[in-house]
């Protein structure tokens, strides 16, 4: 079974994702982790990215500049064309790479953060898990986790799909408004045994 976790930030994702680990066994597969190591310094998207975007977009250190790059991104069209071509074959051949070492039988749970934004992922999945909760609650709890101004957060929301976008493509949704860690846990516990999944 494949399953695609997604949720907006702040929803609580990573946390499920933790825990759909511990309690259920699954395996992992996180593309924002994979993403950002192929833009690390020596990262294996670097030669192809400053070949195509040249220096500018490159810190001294050799890694992605990845506030330049979204700038970039967010004014010209093309260059997200352009990046999404030289990252997602690369992305693709790791993922795929990570979840053949599941076990036979195991979930395998790929964390997508921009799941229903891209499109691309919902066929390779077999059902999409969706955290959830309100959007004030988004914004508390990244304020608290990373110390960005409210407007900074407002503004990351306003780029990913809405809840409504991100419900209508779930199958399961996972519900984390009023709930302490602990009920959050029960409720993975509780998916994991039901017939959703
Ligand atoms: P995401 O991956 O969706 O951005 P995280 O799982 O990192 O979100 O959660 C954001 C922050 O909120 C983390 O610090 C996490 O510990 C906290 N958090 C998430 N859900 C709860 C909850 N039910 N109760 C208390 N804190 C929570």
């Amino acid at each position: 079974m494949r399953i695609g976790l997604t949720g907006g930030i702040g929803s609580g994702k990573s946390t499920v994702a933790m825990a759909m680990v511990d309690l259920g066994g699954a395996l992992l597969v996180d593309t924002d982790a994979i993403s950002r190591a192929l833009t690390l310094a020596g990262g294996a998207a670097m030669p192809a990215l400053s070949t195509h975007f040249g220096r500018t977009l490159i810190t001294p250190e050799g890694a992605l500049d990845r506030a330049a790059m979204r700038d970039l991104v967010f004014r010209d069209p093309r260059a997200k064309t352009a990046l999404e071509a030289i990252l997602h074959p690369m992305i693709s051949v790791e993922t795929a790479r990570q979840a053949a070492l599941a076990a036979p039988g195991q979930l395998i749970l790929f964390d997508v953060p921009l799941l229903v934004e891209s499109g691309r992922w919902r066929r390779q999945v077999d059902r999409v898990l969706v955290v959830d909760c309100e959007e004030e609650t988004q914004v508390a709890r990244v304020i608290a986790r990373s110390g960005l101004s409210e407007s900074a957060v407002r503004a990351i929301l306003a780029q990913q799909a809405t809840r409504t976008q991100r419900r209508a493509a779930a199958d399961a949704v996972i519900h984390n408004e009023g709930l302490t860690l602990e009920q959050l846990k029960d409720e993975v516990r509780l998916l994991l045994t039901s017939p959703l999944l």
